[in-house]
C-alpha cells in the first residue's frame, strides 16, 4: 500500500478533567458519575445521539441486573438507567416484582429487564447528562492522540472544522473498539474469530409495533470446543469490526438481509412497514484493553479484592460475576481506563459482559475512579470502593447472596 505523509497544523479548543470518549451505555455512565462527582466533563461521539447499540444500534433489551435466583447484582447507575429507558412505560418484558415490590419468589421467576423505546432513551440521556453538567460534543471522531510519556495529555478529534484536540487529565475510552487505548500504545486484543452478521429492525404490522431480530447471536470459539452450539449465522461471512471498508459491506449486507425478511412479511401482510433501522453496524465483539486482571466464565462467584461492581450471565441463570477494577484499567497508559465492550476479558467472557448493565457498571466505576485519580496506577481501591458504596453499588457476591 502506498503511504502519504499527513502534516497539520491542530489547535487545541479547550481541556477538560475527564474525557469520554463515546457515548454508548458505558460512556454516558462514565460521563455520569463523573459530572455528579464534580468534574468539569467532555464527552465526545461521532454520532448526533447517545446510546450507541443500545439506541442507534436498535438493540432494545436492557439485559437483567440480577442473577436470575432472585438477586439483584447490578446496581446504581445501570438501575437508574433502566429506569429512565422505560420512564414513558415499557414495550416489553415489564419486570413487575423488581419494579412493583414482588417476592423474591416472584422476582426468582422474572429477571429484572426490560424493553424500552430506544428514541425516548435517546432523547432523556441527553437531558440528563446535561442536567448534570457534562459537555457534550457530537458529530466528532476521536481520531489520535498525543502523549506526555504513559500518560495521553491531548485527544485529537475531526470533525466539520476539521482537526483539533482537547488536553485531558484522563481519559475514560467507551467507544466500544478500545480506539483510544490502541491509538495511545495501550496493550489491547482483537477478538479473533469475529462477528457474525446482524439486522435487528422495528417493524409495525396491524398497528403493532415489532422488533425483529435478524441475525444470531454467537458463541466463543472456545466455548464450541467445550461442546455448545449457536444458531446458525445468516452468512458465512464474518466480521472484525475495525476496518472501515469492511464496516460499509457490513451495513450493506445488514440492509440486504433486513429487506429480505421485510419483503416477506409485506407479501403476507401489505400493511407492514419498517419503522426504524439501525444507523450504525450492528457488531458485539472488536478490540478491548488488555488489563492487569482478564475476566473469564470460570471466575463465578470469584471474589476480587478490587472489585468495583458486579454483573450476572444474561445467557444462564446462576453465575454472578465480579469484576475488578483490574478489568477496566490500560496496564501501561497510566490515565486512562476502558468501560464498557472494550474491557478485559477472555473471548468466552466477552459475550457474557458486553451488555447493556455491565456496561453501564464498569461506566459508573471508570467515571467515579476518574473523578478521583488522574493516574490509576495508584488507585485507593478502598476509597474508590468507599465512593461507590456511596452510590448504591454492591461489590462481592457475599453481599447479595
Ligand atoms: C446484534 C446485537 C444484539 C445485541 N443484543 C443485546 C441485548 O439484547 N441486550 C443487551 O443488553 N445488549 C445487547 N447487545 C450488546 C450491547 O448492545 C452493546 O454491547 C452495548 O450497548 C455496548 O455499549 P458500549 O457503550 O460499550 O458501546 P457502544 O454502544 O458501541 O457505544 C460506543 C459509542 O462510541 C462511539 N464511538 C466509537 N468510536 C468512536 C470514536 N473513535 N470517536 C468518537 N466516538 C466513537 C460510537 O458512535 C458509540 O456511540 C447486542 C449487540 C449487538 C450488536
Amino acid at each position: 500500500m502506498r503511504h502519504i505523509e499527513e502534516k497539520i497544523n491542530v489547535p487545541v479548543r479547550g481541556k477538560c478533567s475527564v474525557l469520554v470518549a463515546g457515548g454508548g451505555i458505558a460512556g454516558v455512565s462514565a460521563a455520569l458519575a463523573a459530572a455528579r462527582a464534580g468534574k468539569d466533563v467532555l464527552l465526545i461521539e461521532n454520532e448526533f445521539s447517545l446510546g450507541g447499540l443500545a439506541t442507534v444500534g436498535i438493540v432494545t433489551i436492557y439485559l437483567p441486573l440480577c442473577d436470575g435466583e432472585g438477586h439483584q447484582v447490578s446496581f446504581g447507575i445501570a438501575e437508574e438507567l433502566l429506569k429512565l429507558s422505560i420512564k414513558y412505560g415499557a414495550e416489553d418484558l415489564y419486570p413487575t416484582p423488581w419494579l412493583e415490590g414482588g417476592t423474591f419468589e416472584e422476582k426468582k421467576a422474572k429477571r429484572y429487564r426490560v424493553r424500552y423505546n430506544a428514541n425516548q432513551f435517546i432523547l432523556e440521556m441527553e437531558r440528563l447528562l446535561l442536567d448534570e453538567g457534562v459537555k457534550i460534543l457530537y458529530g466528532t471522531k476521536i481520531c489520535s492522540v498525543n502523549m506526555d510519556g504513559d500518560k495521553i495529555s491531548d485527544v485529537i478529534v475531526e470533525n466539520k472544522s476539521g482537526r483539533s484536540a482537547y488536553e485531558v487529565e484522563t481519559v475514560i475510552d467507551c467507544t466500544g473498539d478500545a480506539d483510544v487505548a490502541k491509538q495511545s500504545g495501550a496493550e489491547t486484543e482483537n477478538f479473533g474469530q469475529g462477528n457474525v452478521l446482524a439486522g435487528w429492525y422495528y417493524f409495525i404490522s396491524g398497528g403493532v409495533k415489532n422488533l425483529k431480530m435478524v441475525g444470531a447471536s454467537d458463541i466463543s470459539d472456545e466455548e464450541k470446543k467445550q461442546g455448545m452450539k449457536s444458531a446458525a449465522p445468516l452468512i458465512a461471512q464474518r466480521f472484525s469490526g475495525l476496518d472501515g471498508e469492511e464496516l460499509s459491506l457490513q451495513m450493506q449486507l445488514s440492509h440486504e438481509h433486513t429487506l429480505l425478511d421485510f419483503k416477506k412479511k409485506y407479501e403476507e401482510d401489505n400493511s407492514t412497514e419498517i419503522s426504524m433501522l439501525a444507523t450504525i453496524p450492528q457488531i458485539r465483539m472488536t478490540r478491548r484493553i488488555v488489563g492487569d486482571t482478564t475476566i473469564d466464565t470460570s471466575d463465578d462467584k470469584r471474589y476480587f479484592e478490587d472489585s468495583i461492581g458486579m454483573t450476572g450471565n444474561w445467557r444462564k441463570v446462576g453465575p454472578i460475576y465480579e469484576i475488578p477494577f483490574g478489568a477496566i484499567k490500560s496496564k501501561n497508559i497510566k490515565n486512562l481506563l476502558a468501560a464498557g465492550r472494550c474491557i478485559s476479558v477472555t473471548d468466552a467472557m466477552w459475550d457474557i459482559t458486553r451488555v447493556i448493565p455491565t456496561c453501564a457498571v464498569t461506566g459508573e466505576a471508570a467515571g467515579v475512579a476518574a473523578s478521583m485519580y488522574n493516574d490509576f496506577s495508584k488507585v485507593d481501591i478502598k476509597a474508590l470502593q468507599a465512593k461507590l458504596r456511596e452510590n448504591g453499588i454492591k461489590l462481592h457476591t457475599t453481599e447479595v447472596l
